[in-house]
C-alpha cells in the first residue's frame, strides 16, 4: 500500500484492532450476525508521519445512508453557531455578498447557522437521507461527493468552504483537496474541522479509529497534504468538541499572517513526540490495557449483581465494543438519543438500542459510550448521581 498523502511505500502498522464491522452500520433484527467484518488496523508512514488506515470500505457502503444527525445534540449545534459567528465577524465584517460552502454538510445545521446571518450557503451531503433533510429544511444541499469534478460543476468560488470531520473520510483525498482550492475564492478561507491526533492519544480516545476515519492528522501531517495542493494553514486552535477537535483555517499561500497561536500548537506538537512512530507504538500499549481494565470492571459489575446500560450509540462506541468484545453478556442493552437507531443492534455484538426518554428502568450503572458529551452527561443526571448511580467513563476527556 502506498501512504493515502505523499505516496511513499514505507509504512509501519502500529495499531492493529482486529476485524471489525463497518460501525455506522446498525443492524435491523433481520441483519444481525450477516454483516461483514473488515480489517481496522492503523499504519504510520515513515515519510511523512500521517497515520492512517490500511482497508479502505468503500464510500457508497459507507456513506450513502448514515444515520449520523448533527443537529440531534445540543452541544453540538451551539458550537456549529460559534463557528459560523466567529467566521462572520472574522472575514466577512466588510463583505457584502458572502458565501459559504459546507462539505459533508450532514443535515445543514452548521449552514442553518450561516444563513440566520445573511449568507449565501451551499451544502453537499453524501447521504440521501441526511440531505433530503437538510433540503426540506430550507437548506440547499446537492446530494453528491465532493470532489474535483463536483467543484468543476458547482463552478462557482466561496468567500468560506466549512468542512467539518468529513476531512478523515476522504477515499478521494486529493481529488476534494484540489477541488477545494478550486472552489476558494482568492482571498477565501477553508475551515477545516478535524479530530486531532494528538489529542485522540492524550485522551486515548482509540475508539475515534474507525473506517470512516481513513486518515488521522495533526497540523504537521495536514500541512503535507495542503502543500501537495498548493494551500496553507495560518490559524488553528482546539475546540473541546468530540474530546478535541482541531480547528485550522486555511488559505491560498501567502495571503495570511500565521497566527502566534497557531506556531504555539505547532511548537507543542514537537514537544510532545506525537508525530513519531514510538508516540503510536505507546499509544498501541495503553490501548490494550484499556482492555483489560475495561473488561475486568464490566465483569466485576456482573459478578456483582449490578445491572449495566450503555449510555449512546455512537459511532465510535462500536469500535470499543468489538475490540473489547463487550456484548449483551455484560451491556444489556444502549440508550440513544438519534431516533434513526431505534430498536436497531450495534454491529458486530449486536447490543439493542432504545430511545433513551422512552425507558423508564435505571440500572446500576451507566456505562457512557458517548463520552465526549461528559459535561452535558453529567449535568443532565445529577438526580441520579445523588442516589447511587454510576456513571463509568471508559475514555476521560481532558479538559
Ligand atoms: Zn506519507
Amino acid at each position: 500500500m502506498e501512504c493515502r498523502v505523499c505516496d511513499s511505500q514505507d509504512l509501519t502498522l502500529v495499531i492493529d484492532l482486529g476485524n471489525q464491522p463497518w460501525c455506522n452500520n446498525f443492524l435491523e433484527k433481520e441483519e444481525v450476525g450477516k454483516e461483514p467484518f473488515y480489517p481496522l488496523r492503523v499504519l504510520y508512514c515513515n515519510n511523512c508521519s500521517t497515520s492512517q488506515l490500511d482497508y479502505t470500505v468503500k464510500k457508497e457502503i459507507m456513506f450513502g445512508n448514515h444515520t449520523y444527525l448533527s443537529g440531534v445534540t445540543k452541544s453540538l449545534s451551539s458550537h456549529f453557531e460559534g463557528i459560523a459567528n466567529e467566521v462572520d465577524k472574522r472575514f466577512a465584517s466588510t463583505k457584502r455578498n458572502k458565501s459559504v460552502l459546507d462539505i459533508g454538510s450532514n443535515d445543514g445545521t452548521q449552514l442553518k447557522h450561516f444563513k440566520k446571518l445573511g449568507w449565501d450557503v451551499l451544502g453537499v451531503e453524501s447521504s440521501i437521507l441526511t440531505a433530503d433533510i437538510s433540503n426540506k429544511a430550507g437548506i440547499p444541499t446537492l446530494n453528491k461527493y465532493y470532489n474535483l469534478d463536483t467543484a468543476r460543476e458547482i463552478n462557482r468560488k466561496f468567500d468560506i468552504i466549512n468542512a467539518a470531520g468529513v476531512f478523515f473520510h476522504l477515499e478521494e483525498l486529493h481529488s476534494v483537496t484540489s477541488g477545494i482550492k478550486f472552489s476558494l475564492n482568492e482571498d477565501g478561507v477553508f475551515v477545516v474541522q478535524f479530530l486531532y491526533m494528538k489529542s485522540i492519544m492524550e485522551n486515548n480516545a482509540f475508539d475515534q479509529i474507525y473506517h470512516e476515519h481513513l486518515l488521522y492528522y495533526t497540523l504537521e501531517t495536514l500541512s503535507v497534504l495542503l502543500k501537495r495542493h498548493d494551500l496553507e494553514i495560518f490559524d488553528a486552535y482546539l475546540a473541546p468538541i468530540h474530546g478535541g477537535q482541531m480547528i485550522a483555517f486555511v488559505g491560498h499561500p501567502g495571503k495570511f499572517e500565521r497566527t502566534e497561536r497557531l506556531e504555539k500548537l505547532i511548537l507543542e506538537e514537537k514537544e510532545s513526540n506525537c508525530n513519531t512512530i514510538e508516540a503510536y507504538f505507546d499509544f498501541a500499549r495503553r490501548i490494550e490495557l484499556m482492555k483489560i481494565e475495561n473488561v475486568e470492571f464490566l465483569k466485576s459489575a456482573k459478578k456483582a449483581g449490578k445491572k449495566v446500560f450503555g449510555m449512546g450509540a455512537p459511532v465510535k462506541g462500536n469500535t470499543m465494543l468489538n475490540y473489547f468484545n463487550v456484548g449483551t453478556d455484560l451491556i444489556e442493552c444502549l440508550l440513544e438519543k438519534n431516533e434513526l437507531r431505534r430498536n436497531l443492534y450495534s454491529p458486530g455484538m449486536h447490543i439493542p438500542i432504545y430511545i433513551e426518554n422512552e425507558v423508564n428502568e435505571i440500572p446500576d450503572i451507566y456505562y457512557v459510550l458517548a463520552w465526549n458529551f461528559k459535561k452535558e452527561i453529567l449535568s443532565n443526571n445529577q438526580e441520579l448521581i445523588q442516589k447511587g448511580i454510576e456513571f463509568y467513563f471508559p475514555v476521560n476527556p481532558k479538559e
